[in-house]
């Protein structure tokens, strides 16, 4: 089986490159094909690289647009995108992940009173069902941490319409063992397939199709559902208006804080130094119930490589926190290096925005600020992931000129601008 992809920005970059001068110009035509986990020159398998922001979206696209046109990498461009619509919108719709929350507590804490749906439960997350390519898809996600898209669109559809197993139960599946699991991408999917997201319009896998997009491994044939009615909520999640960027402080000392959400630390929008460098892990928060072993290990490996880049960067010391009770763990750091700030890259909607919101509290009774910093990109992007991801896709021309973001037929001289 495969081995877990090394998590560090080198590799992140080095599968980037490779990807764009072999396999970009073939994306469009063959990405939808899952050939299996041993055939992935199709894809570009970087997500876990960029949730982690090991390597980060604008330098995908920077990297993408230096080698092609816009149009001859359009179906790539539009897919980093739809990683960027997700998390804006989830940013500005954040009770959605508080709803799921919610929700997978309650049905993890109900599969002890209710034996029917406990045991198809655990037929389906055994890869027990009987149905071939979900079974098959199971035991690929426990070992290697990842699914192609198309079978994770497959399996979405399976575990809601023919399984009819609540879709927070299947996120929250996905959630834990995917390397690339986010909050954003992995929740929101979920629910557009379910007809939640975009309101009305499910995803059904087709048997034909499944057969002809996995090169004929799998036909479920009659053993899947041949129909998807949308699922529906009677709550309705306002949108919530973006918060202001936060700055930096210029007064005092700061402690720089590495989370799995920002593995960037050196290009952060900062001046100067800090004092001392945190890494901490939220893993465990992913669930109620046990994280994969694939998706720990990137996770942890991510923070140590950010971690290890960022001291080297700024020449200061830096340590790997190994507990997870934040509020504690954040209070002593800053009383150990008498930190006045607590800088990290921001948060997005999410376990460790989670685990920060608890530790603000406790850090403000002890006069210690925390800072997150989000990115120039989150900033312009963001703001048009309100409504439907086809509004943003209409713009994407607008907003790559807004980042200074060049393709290779518009190029007139190379720079650099704000990540
Ligand atoms: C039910 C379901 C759950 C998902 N959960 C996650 C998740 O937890 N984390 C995650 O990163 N992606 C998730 N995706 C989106 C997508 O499947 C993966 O990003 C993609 O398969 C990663 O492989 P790749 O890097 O080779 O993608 P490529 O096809 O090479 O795409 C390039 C990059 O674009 C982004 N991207 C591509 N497709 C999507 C998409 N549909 N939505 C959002 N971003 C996309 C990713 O960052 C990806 O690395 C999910 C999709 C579905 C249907």
């Amino acid at each position: 089986m495969n081995t877990l992809p090394e998590p560090s920005r080198n590799a992140g970059l080095s599968r980037l490159a490779s990807f764009i001068a072999q396999s970009l110009s073939h994306y469009s035509k063959s990405r939808n094909f899952d050939f299996g986990p041993e055939r992935r020159s199709n894809v570009s398998l970087l997500s876990p690289y960029i949730r982690h922001r090991l390597i980060l979206e604008r330098e995908v696209l920077d990297a993408t647009l230096q080698r092609h046109s816009l149009s001859s990498s359009k179906k790539f461009v539009e897919e980093v995108f739809w990683r960027t619509y997700f998390k804006g919108w989830m940013e500005q719709h954040p009770d959605v992940w508080i709803d799921y929350r919610a929700s997978v507590a309650g049905l993890i804490k109900a599969l002890d009173s209710n034996a029917n749906l406990k045991r198809r439960y655990a037929d389906a997350v055994t890869g027990g069902t009987g149905i071939d390519c979900f079974d098959a898809w199971v035991r690929e996600l426990e070992q290697t941490g990842y699914l192609h898209n198309h079978a994770r669109m497959w399996f979405a559809s399976i575990w809601i319409f023919t399984l009819r197993l609540p879709w927070q139960l299947g996120a929250d599946f996905f959630y834990r063992y995917l390397i690339d699991g986010d909050p954003a991408s992995n929740t929101l999917s979920w629910r557009w397939v379910a007809g939640l997201h975009t309101k009305g319009k499910t995803y059904l896998a087709v048997s034909s199709n499944i057969a002809r997009y996995t090169d004929r491994r799998f036909d479920p044939g009659q053993t899947i559902a041949t129909t998807a009615q949308p699922l529906t909520e009677s709550r309705v999640f306002p949108l919530r208006e973006l918060s202001q960027p936060e700055v930096l402080p210029t007064d005092g000392d700061y402690g720089l804080l590495i989370t799995e959400e920002d593995g960037c630390a050196e290009n952060l929008p900062i001046d100067g130094r800090p004092k001392t460098i945190l890494g901490a892990l939220a893993t465990r928060q992913r669930s109620p119930l046990a994280v994969g072993q694939p998706a720990t290990e990137f996770t942890l490996g991510a923070v140590a490589d950010a971690l290890r880049r960022a001291t080297q960067h700024f020449a200061v010391d830096g340590q790997l926190a190994e507990t997870e009770d934040w509020s504690n763990l954040l209070a002593e750091w800053a009383e150990q290096h008498q930190l006045k700030t607590i800088v990290t890259g921001h948060a997005p909607v999410g376990p460790v925005s989670e685990m920060l919101n608890i530790a603000r509290g406790h850090l403000e009774k002890k006069g210690v600020r925390l800072t997150q910093l989000r990115r120039p990109y989150d900033s312009v992007i963001w703001p048009h992931a309100t409504r439907g991801y086809f509004k943003l896709k209409a713009r994407i021309p607008h907003v790559l000129e807004q980042l200074d973001i060049k393709a290779a037929d518009e190029v007139v001289d190379t720079r650099s601008a704000a990540v």
